[in-house]
């Protein structure tokens, strides 16, 4: 396994994407090398390797900027106050696939868990806190609405702001939208570059919060267990530690203008593809936590507090 993961570092190498809420739509996401560093953060991946991510400075925000002492820095823009909505959108074909028993049950699970407890350590400029509070409020499916298992940055954006626009789902400002694709649906980038993102756009006229994550199935560059994992589906067990990533970046830097470190990093990323302790499982397979009475292996997170660490809990 650790060879495994030192040859994934290596071959998965983190892109820089730019996203402002104006151009989203027509979407091109900015590439930077990695390692091209500072007064870059934005859009948050989950990747194997490092990442900062590519917005120009002049693009962010950081008014009210407030520097801790814990690793990690304040923006000036809103967290996610009043807890998360959760919204799955299925793209693609899940026929069968207990991915759609799995992803739910994570994200039902994290609420009120010691592992979500973590983001209850970020806070907005009133210190209102991040409460330890998921709720799933929605799910719709998808079935290749944007013509083709080849998706750009843009068709993402399509997908959520069609199940909006549809009345499939509601229009949320404090709702964070997953968009997740089956094995079958390629995007640029994915595998390659990263495992999942998060960003924002105004659609339809409110400020709403999207993710991208993709079933690598059984492509170890995005997962750390290829051949037995927790719930017996390798693709659904690696899509939820890279879920929880974006999760927890979406609820303390929604609008990517709130909180990240130095190298533009936010909480997830500085711990992305550790795992703190774990344990066995029945069938042979590697967890750290359970949650909603399923195992998992999901990586650790940064605790804003005590000089700031990573943490499977707090
Ligand atoms: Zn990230």
């Amino acid at each position: 396994m650790r060879v495994l993961r030192r040859f994934a570092v290596i071959s998965v190498l983190l892109a820089s994407v730019m996203v402002s809420s104006a151009a989203a739509n027509a979407a091109p996401r900015e590439t930077a090398p990695p390692g091209v560093g500072h007064d870059i953060s934005h859009v948050s991946m989950s990747t194997r390797g490092h990442g900062p991510q590519g917005v120009p400075a002049a693009a962010r925000t950081s008014a009210g900027k407030k520097t801790t002492s814990n690793g990690i820095n304040y923006h000036g823009g809103p967290v996610l106050n009043a807890g998360v909505h959760a919204y799955l959108i299925w793209y693609g074909n899940w026929s069968g696939n207990t991915a759609s028993t799995i992803l739910p049950t994570l994200v039902t699970g994290m609420s009120g868990s010691p592992y979500y407890n973590i983001n209850t350590t970020y806070y907005d400029g009133a210190n209102r806190r991040v409460p330890n509070s998921v709720t799933l409020s929605g799910q719709t499916t998808d079935a290749y609405s944007q013509g083709s298992t080849n998706l750009s940055d843009s068709a993402i954006n399509a997908v959520v702001a069609s199940a909006i626009s549809s009345n499939r789902l509601p229009s949320d400002p404090a709702g964070v939208y997953f968009v997740l694709t089956s094995v079958d649906v390629t995007k640029s980038g994915f595998l390659t570059s990263y495992c999942g993102w998060h960003t924002h756009a105004t659609i339809g006229g409110a400020d709403i919060k999207y993710a991208f994550v993709g079933d690598p199935g059984s492509n170890g560059a995005c997962s750390m267990q290829t051949s037995v994992s927790p719930n017996n589906n390798v693709g659904a067990d690696a899509m939820a530690s890279i879920v929880a990533h974006e999760l927890e970046e979406a609820a303390t830097d929604p609008d990517l203008n709130a909180w990240w470190d130095v190298r533009g990093y936010e909480n997830a990323d500085k711990c992305a593809w550790t795992f703190g302790a774990t344990y066995t499982v029945g069938n042979g397979s590697t967890a750290n936590m359970a949650l909603g009475g399923l195992n998992f292996l999901i990586q650790r997170n940064w605790v804003n507090a005590s000089g700031g660490y990573c943490a499977l809990s707090y």
